[in-house]
């Protein structure tokens, strides 16, 4: 009898590949382990074991296997069953799926690069002989491909060597080189606390007396204590006694002395008493008895709380509930969101069953928390994490909470798969038999439209906690303001006023405008050219810090110029205005305030973001000006006054979302304000001040602004009452992307008639050098999604069939949110 196995290969194939297995290797494989595998010409990848059987493929003569990488499965079973509908749902492959699932350690492949980790001394007579042989490599180069790893030893199967390396820290992979912004890692030591008491520390110095470098460096430690009461440094220690590293290593093996690190690069625990849980007013607690009951019988509730009303709160006590029980919990956030602030808030009422998964975090620490699941370590009984974390293998979740649900950035753009982490929780919580709470102060529409459909639960909550009020909001007519000339710069009189009495009282502010940099756009004021993107279509950003333009598409950049490219006179003004700019304009109004920006420019790296929040709670930072990224459900103690600079270029997005977006993202930033027992104010600068919107924001009028919003997407046909597919098309050459992309729309229209919208160029039509074409299908509601689909994959395999399409880039977006 013949052996065949069907593996999942990290690549976006259609069809799972097989390959030639002996009996006992059919015998051993289960489904979900790792197998080392050769593909196309000479790249090896390791695959995850899908299903074993007897029928060879017949399009191909299969190879064999390299070597089996795993005793028992990596994933499991739910995992896999989850992974397989998001394939389905969102027409991806379960490759693509594995591949934003497993983290990269867990996959190495023949063009993973390795390289030796620096921070740790390896002794060479521990190494085996083949590891010798790859960290002496590495000594003379300071990376190496798996391919050149495969000819120093020069033999095929060198995975399960570099997988041992890997564990145990000696070598790194690929993307732990771009960590350039890793703090150092300081270690400290103390001695253990056995040793706290006088007799105890007695026996120990006897003890040593036959060691005596080691005394020594006891010894030395406690004079260094007694100079100045500090934690002490490993480094210091040595240098005080003298005695080598080695020794100290001893001293921490044998448990007399504790190592630890302050400045650790990974959210770590600090170790302290876990804090009670917190009593539950009398609004919150009725809100949570109202979340059970909606659990008995339906699977998904909506939390709709106003910002401040206490929600986190209310999630701990569900949590702590289901830890109760034994069971898991996934905390999904938005990527930003998830800050040392909530993280330290659960790790002080959970202690170490709390795990974040993160993707700034490294390839080994990610991987720590998956085995940490897979092996149902109390350590990851509560998992917080981005949209990626619902691809982790749970065994047993009990309860999923979506904080932030309405979030955009819950849905993935690129690469495949481009899930939607609210939409995909919601069927994993069905696989668990879990239940699932999402939370937010301005739903998404989605959401409130089924609540109120009566498919979830709904839970409102209208009150801030402790009674405090919401914010004041103001709006303040720009072009009044300019007409009578009461602006300075970019800032209105009245809010130049709240500023000045905000400050004075000792209040922090939060400004937020849309835009980074100094100005959108160079113009020049004699010809009317300005700067354009070589790659992109559109114009390049003035970065006054730097003094470069800069495309934010694309990251070009070129040194800013003193005369117009086109007509060549010294005549480039600077139009429209940007976070930095307003950093300057505030540093010249209020010069004796510290002012810090917070944007994708100041937080690069893994803890910029973290620092900033730091410095502005610590009271460091009087006035933050910043992006989007400020209102992500961040709980500052000390703001009272939000300005938004802006209010305008958000409504005027070309988007059937704009003005939904605009509603939440003010009203999450004004929610930043007055959150402890001052009321806030917010002052909302606009052209408009009569829009709707903006209406409904300064009277927190979520319900209005559903109503009007529904209204339109009934009469318009947009989610949530139709489904929306969305189809780009990209390639270099604009007649390829026009031809490919009228013959697909041609195609789709035979089938779904005026469904059909485009096709059409988005408002930037390149982006690196790729022109962009986009298909929308509508779908009504009587319309079956998977027919839908079906007919959509016919047109595509026909449209593959033709070679001179088949260079274009087709991406298929299911529920473009
Ligand atoms: P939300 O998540 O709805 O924006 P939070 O849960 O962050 O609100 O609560 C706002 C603030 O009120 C936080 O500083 C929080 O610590 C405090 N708070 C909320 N509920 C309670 C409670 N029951 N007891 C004490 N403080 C609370
Ligand atoms: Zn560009």
């Amino acid at each position: 009898m013949n052996y065949f196995i069907d593996v999942i290969l990290p690549i976006p194939l259609q069809k799972a590949f097989t390959y030639h297995i002996t009996e006992a290797e059919a015998d051993f494989i289960k489904t979900g382990m790792r197998v080392a595998v050769p593909f196309g010409k000479n790249k090896i990848y390791t695959a995850l074991a899908y299903k074993i059987h007897n029928n060879p493929p017949t399009a191909y003569e299969p190879k064999t296997i390299h070597q089996i990488l795993d005793d028992t499965p990596i994933i499991t079973e739910l995992q896999l069953k989850h992974w397989e509908w998001i394939a389905n749902y969102y027409m991806c492959s379960l490759g693509e799926v594995m591949r934003a699932s497993l983290p990269n350690a867990l996959i190495l492949e023949s063009e993973t690069i390795i390289s030796r980790n620096e921070n740790i001394t390896v002794n060479d007579v521990e190494l085996k002989d083949d590891e010798f042989l790859i960290f002496e490599a590495l000594q003379y180069q300071s990376s190496l491909k798996i391919q050149d790893v495969i000819s120093i030893l020069d033999k095929k199967r060198v995975l399960p060597v570099i997988k041992g390396m890997v564990e145990k820290n000696i070598l790194h992979l690929h993307e732990e080189l771009y960590e350039k912004y890793r703090p150092k890692l300081v270690r400290y030591v103390k001695l253990d606390d056995a040793f706290k008491s006088e007799t105890k520390l007695q026996e120990l110095l006897d003890i040593l007396s036959r060691a005596l470098k080691q005394r020594e460096v006891v010894l030395s430690l406690f004079t260094l204590q007694a100079q100045n009461n500090k934690p002490i440094k490993v480094s210091e220690l040595t240098k005080a006694s003298g005695a080598s590293t080695a020794i100290v290593k001893a001293l921490i093996e044998k448990s007399i002395l504790e190592e630890y690190h302050i400045q650790t690069d990974r959210v770590q625990y600090k170790g302290e008493d876990n804090s009670e849980v917190k009593a539950l007013s009398e609004v919150q607690n009725e809100a949570l008895i109202a979340i059970e009951s909606n659990f008995q019988d339906k699977s998904v509730t909506l939390l709709h709380g106003v910002t401040s009303s206490g929600k986190t709160e209310i999630y701990v006590n569900l949590i702590k509930k289901q830890l109760e029980q034994g069971k898991q919990v996934l905390y999904l956030l938005p990527e930003i969101a998830l800050t040392t602030q909530l993280v330290e808030r659960l790790q002080n009422y959970f202690g170490e069953q709390v795990s974040v998964f993160h993707s700034r975090y490294s390839s080994n620490e990610r991987v720590e928390v998956w085995n940490n699941l897979l092996t149902q370590k109390s350590k990851a009984q509560i998992v917080i994490g981005a949209r990626s974390a619902l691809l982790l293998p749970f065994s047993d979740l009990g309860l999923i909470i979506v904080d932030e649900e309405h979030e955009q950035s819950f849905k993935q753009f690129d690469p495949a798969p481009r899930y939607h982490a609210r939409d995909a929780a919601i069927v994993l919580a069905n696989y668990h038999k879990a239940k699932i709470l999402l939370g937010s102060a301005t739903p998404s529409l989605e959401s409130y439209f089924n609540a109120i459909n009566g498919k979830y639960g709904l839970v409102e909550l209208t009150t801030r906690y402790n009674n405090v009020l919401m914010p004041d909001i103001e709006l303040v007519d720009l072009a009044d303001k300019y007409k009578r000339k009461r602006m300075k710069g970019h800032f209105s009189d009245r809010l130049i006023e709240e500023m000045t009495v905000a400050l004075d009282d000792g209040q922090q502010i939060i400004l937020f405008q849309n835009r980074r940099g100094f100005s959108p756009i160079v113009e020049c004021v004699t010809c009317g050219h300005s700067p354009q993107c070589p790659n992109c279509d559109v114009s390049l950003t003035y970065h006054q810090f730097r003094n470069q333009l800069r495309c934010h598409y694309c990251g070009y950049n070129s040194a800013m110029m003193n005369n117009c490219e086109a007509c060549g006179n010294a005549s480039l003004d600077t139009k429209g205005f940007g976070t930095e700019q307003i950093e300057e304009e505030v540093k010249v109004l209020f010069p004796d305030h510290k002012v810090a920006r917070m944007d994708l420019d100041t937080t690069r790296g893994k803890f910029g973001f973290e620092k900033l929040i730091n410095n502005f709670e610590q009271g460091e930072i009087d006035v933050l000006v910043g992006t989007q990224m400020l209102t992500k459900g961040l709980d500052f103690r000390n703001v009272k006054l939000v300005g938004i600079m802006n209010a305008d270029n958000l409504l005027n997005f070309p988007d059937f979302r704009a003005h939904e977006r605009s509603y939440q993202l003010m009203s999450q930033v004004a929610g930043r304000a007055g959150r402890t027992d001052l009321r806030g104010k917010v002052l909302i600068q606009t052209y408009n001040p009569h829009h709707n919107i903006l209406q409904q924001v300064s009277v927190n009028a979520y319900k209005e602004m559903f109503k009007e919003q529904m209204n339109d997407r009934y009469n318009y046909h947009y989610p949530p009452i139709y489904r929306l597919i969305k189809i780009t098309f990209k390639h270099k050459d604009y007649n390829k992307v026009n031809l490919a992309s009228d013959w697909f729309a041609k195609s789709l229209r035979q089938v779904f008639k005026a469904n059909v919208l485009g096709p059409e160029f988005p408002p930037i039509s390149r982006i690196r050098n790729l022109y962009n074409k986009n298909i929308l299908v509508k779908i009504p509601q009587n319309q079956s999604l998977n027919k839908t689909k079906e007919a959509i994959m016919k047109i595509h395999n026909s449209f593959n069939a033709v070679k001179d399409f088949r260079p274009v880039r087709v991406i298929l977006n299911i529920d473009n949110y």
